[in-house]
């Protein structure tokens, strides 16, 4: 399914025009228009699926056969240091476009780009509950 209203399903689908680096029958994949670096792409299903959660396994299995891809195009053609995969789901998450997306960002020596989480220093027991709420 296509949703009208959400912007990706029309640049997935090619309605609105993009700068693509790689196609093929369910995905596009195209530059990020705010680059966290050179490179920044997102990887976009071409049905509309808003989360992970609601993203049919072959496709969730396909994504991320897409990003293996580019992340190979990309260690030719642009030899970053590194390379960051983002998937965000919710707005809590920071999920800005309620359309499934993948984000590759490739990272250079020196990008001062801040990606990454706050560790946490839960105890044993903590931990312990949070395994027995997962497996419950
Ligand atoms: P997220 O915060 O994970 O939902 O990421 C949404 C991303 O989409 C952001 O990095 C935006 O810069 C990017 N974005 C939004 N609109 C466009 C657009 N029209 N073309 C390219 N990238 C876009
Ligand atoms: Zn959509």
């Amino acid at each position: 399914m296509k949703d009208a209203q959400c912007i990706f399903c029309r640049i997935a689908n090619g309605e609105i025009p993009s700068r693509t680096v790689y196609e093929n029958e369910h995905f596009r994949v195209i530059l990020d228009n705010s680059p966290a670096t050179d490179g920044h792409a997102l990887v976009l299903p071409k049905e509309h699926y808003a989360t992970l959660p609601e993203l049919p396994a072959e496709l969730a299995g396909e994504a991320m056969q897409v990003a293996a891809k580019v992340a190979a195009m990309y260690q030719e053609k642009l030899s970053p240091d590194g390379l960051n995969l983002i998937q965000n789901n919710g707005e809590t998450a920071g999920q800005t476009v309620h359309h499934f997306h993948i984000h590759l960002i490739p990272r250079y020596k020196g990008d001062r780009q801040l990606i990454g989480w706050k560790p946490g220093a839960p105890s044993a027991e903590h931990l312990d509950g949070v395994l027995a709420r997962i497996l419950g």
